[in-house]
């Protein structure tokens, strides 16, 4: 993981602390699709998490998404992900295969895991890894989800939820903001400064061309030059008049 990132998301898991709770380990709910991913792409889920996280953890796994990875398991490359999902500790969704003879889909079984109630709250402070783009866009709304994904080979904490952000002390969150933003900010200067520079470029280069284009020989261009006055002085100086205008009135 580079410094950066790396930086930041123990900044993030800091205010996550301080603010909701969290306690190392950290318990992280992974998807059926989390460890589908990260097998198949033959990444440590475990150490990455622990990595990411900056702290111990300890993974969790509904029996719906184990379910959805039984309901898989002659598929080809399947008996590693099943083999990585049976270490990890069942987390008890109460989705009953007696009542629910399908499991539930990822987002309905783990939102009802972290917020069963509608509170609002995750209550039992998880961490949640899941590849389900939709569920993520859910839990957004819940204050205090650390949230994390896999993209390209890449395991992502995402920022903080702007509803988290929301709940934070307004100083506090002016000064994380100014902290996790000033690179961004920084470089988007950097790259607004390149761009100007490039225009002034461009503008120079247009002048000179139409001086080259349109004279060619020694003399003509003093006397564009002088065309191009001749043009600017057509009429009263619609400045000038006005002031002049303005003493006489008064
Ligand atoms: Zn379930």
């Amino acid at each position: 993981m580079r410094g950066k990132r790396s930086k930041q998301y123990r900044k993030l898991m800091e205010q996550y602390e301080m603010h909701y709770g969290f306690r190392k380990p950290y318990q992280v709910i992974v998807d059926s699709d989390m460890i589908t991913e990260t097998t198949r792409l033959k990444m440590d889920m475990n150490v990455l998490l622990k990595k990411t996280l900056h702290g111990d953890i300890k993974p969790l796994i509904t029996q719906c998404s184990i379910r959805h990875l039984y309901a898989h398991n002659t598929d080809p490359g399947m008996a590693p992900i099943i083999a990585k999902a049976k270490e990890i500790e069942r987390r008890f969704c109460g989705h009953h295969p007696d009542a629910h003879p399908e499991p539930l889909p990822t987002g309905e079984c783990l939102m009802s895991v972290i917020d069963g109630k509608n509170t609002g709250r995750n209550k039992h402070r998880y961490v949640v890894a899941t590849q389900d783009a939709e569920l993520r866009r859910r839990l957004r709304q819940i204050p205090g989800v650390p949230l994390i994904y896999v993209n390209r080979g890449v395991m992502i904490m995402e920022p903080m939820a702007s509803a988290t952000e929301g709940e934070l002390a307004k100083e506090e969150r002016g000064k994380f903001r100014a902290e996790l933003r000033g690179a961004t900010k920084r470089k988007r200067e950097d790259d607004g400064a390149e761009a100007e520079a490039k225009k002034d470029g461009a503008e120079k280069e247009g002048e000179e061309g139409e001086g080259e284009g349109a004279e060619k020989t020694a003399e003509q261009p003093a006397k564009k030059k002088k065309k191009k006055n001749y043009g600017k002085a057509k009429g009263p100086n619609p400045l000038a008049m006005k002031k002049k205008k303005k003493p006489a009135g008064q």
